[in-house]
């Protein structure tokens, strides 16, 4: 297997670059320190100043994060609040509500983690997902998550429509000093919002949500490719990054660690069926027009495979050509609610012999049928799937799917995407190779800070593009 042996890893890669710092109790998360040993290498490296921003931004976290006198204070502030305006050097907050599936709980914890760090806000999880169970601490004696007594309740249910909505303060006559006015700030990021909840994307935060010490959001999705449109933070972003194609990859290995539960389910299976394959397939399967098996899905997921030279094709007529000694073998993970695709690729080459002579053996880790959430095992499968994916050398996803980005994003793999289909015909071509390992930002931008009048996004600067699976859709390349 190309896997690293355990005695070589070295500390360097253990911290994966530097990403990561030392220090933590091992075995209360195992995943932290030993993914490295699970990984062929780092497909990025981060910059000096990513290394530098986040030793910085856990120091933050420390200083004002949960349990410490600056929490109580502006928590205090947040509860009894007389609109008086300011407290200068105070800490700020992010408090992130993420929703819907685990897909996108991810895609939008990484984003709001980067807009954290580029405005210095603390970030901090409403806990009413399950991501306390399945995610460890990514901060050195800091919680992210935020305590049960914060004073604003049901987070899950603010919507644009509250007073404390970005969209009225930016349409205000005095947006600045309305912000002083406010308890707090809410930026709905939902697919949803308005045109002028987007502005938020146009806001230079040092002139105007800077006052806001608690700042609530919103969001589903990947809105990094947003930010980089954003000339108030180009500068940092560029020296954060000067590789644009791995913010997601970089930020996910130092953000995400899964707890030892998932991560036991991670290894037994990554150790039992992938690990001694030759090579690994990730072919990742999620349909949007329901439940039920569709054959022009499977014939999609058929022809893309073939077409793409991704699995060998079979041979029909017998005998077939006997194996060579020291076969190739493929071992192919697929994901999914169903398990009818997996079957019917498992049947194929079980049925008959390939033409290449390899052994293909087809695995998939768990079939839940439907989509639920908030429930903590059926989300641990999730999540491991997604990170088992990742783990495979190449990948097919299905397009408009934030749990596909996040396998190939969290692998630093390039995937080939199966487009949506239409009126339940498979598409042709079935896939594409993507442009860039990033993950796609489903509900972008139609305006351009600078030119301040609306544009084509993906036009403004070469690293950010439209998406091969949504053509309105952005990501960094
Ligand atoms: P998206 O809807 O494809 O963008 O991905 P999300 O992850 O946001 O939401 C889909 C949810 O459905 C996941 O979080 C899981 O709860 C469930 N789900 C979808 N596909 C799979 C799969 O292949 N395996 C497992 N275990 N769950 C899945």
């Amino acid at each position: 297997a190309s896997f690293w042996p355990l005695a070589s890893t070295s500390t360097q890669e253990k911290l994966l670059g530097g990403l990561l710092v030392p220090g933590f109790d091992e075995r209360s998360c195992l995943s932290r320190y030993r993914s490295a040993f699970y990984r062929k290498n780092m497909a990025r490296s981060p910059s000096a100043h990513l290394v530098k921003r986040l030793r910085e931004h856990e120091a933050l976290q420390r200083r004002c994060g949960p349990g410490t006198e600056a929490y109580r204070a502006a928590a205090a502030r947040l509860r009894s609040w007389h609109g008086d305006g300011d407290a200068p050097g105070a800490c700020k907050y992010l408090v992130l509500v993420p929703y819907r599936g685990l897909g996108n709980n991810i895609l939008a914890m990484a984003s709001a983690f980067l807009y954290a760090v580029l405005t210095d806000r603390v970030l901090l999880l409403d806990r009413t997902t399950s991501l306390g169970d399945i995610f460890c601490e990514p901060f050195p004696g800091a919680s992210w998550l935020l305590p049960q007594s914060f004073p604003v309740r049901n987070l899950q249910n603010l919507t644009g429509e509250v007073r404390e909505s970005y969209r009225y303060l930016v349409q205000g006559d005095d947006a600045a000093a309305s912000v002083s006015r406010r308890r707090y700030v809410f930026v709905d990021l939902d697919h949803s919002c308005t045109y002028h909840d987007k502005l938020f994307f146009c806001d230079d935060e040092r002139r105007f949500l800077r006052r806001a010490p608690w700042l609530l959001m919103r969001t589903d999705g990947y809105f990094v490719p947003a930010l980089f449109l954003n000339p108030a933070y180009q500068e940092e972003l560029d020296r954060l990054f000067p590789r644009k194609d791995a913010v997601f990859y970089l930020l996910a290995h130092y953000l995400f660690h899964p707890t030892n539960k998932v991560w036991g389910l991670i290894t037994r299976f990554h150790d039992s069926y992938l690990k001694n394959a030759d090579e690994r397939l990730g072919i990742q399967i999620r349909v949007f027009d329901g439940d039920t098996p569709f054959q022009h899905i499977l014939d999609q997921i058929l022809a893309c495979t073939s077409q793409e030279h991704l699995l060998p094709d079979v041979v029909t007529q017998e005998p077939p050509r006997p194996p060579a000694a020291g076969t190739r073998s493929k071992a192919v993970l697929m994901t999914g609610l169903s398990s009818w695709y997996y079957e019917n690729v498992r049947w194929k080459y079980w049925q008959s012999a390939t033409a290449t002579g390899e052994a293909v053996s087809v695995y998939q880790p768990s079939h839940e049928e439907h989509q639920l959430s908030g429930y903590t095992t059926h989300d641990m499968k999730a999540l491991a799937e997604m990170y088992l994916l990742g783990m495979t050398d190449r990948i097919v996803t299905s397009g408009w799917s934030t749990f596909g980005y996040v396998g190939h994003g969290l692998g630093g793999l390039t995937p080939w995407v199966m487009f949506r289909p239409e009126n339940h015909t498979a598409p042709s071509p079935p896939c594409r190779r993507a442009k860039s390992m990033e993950p796609c930002m489903h509900g972008p931008p139609f305006y351009d800070c600078r030119a301040k009048q609306g544009a084509d996004t993906g036009k403004l600067v070469p690293h950010v593009q439209h998406c091969e699976d949504m053509s309105w859709g952005l990501k960094l390349v």
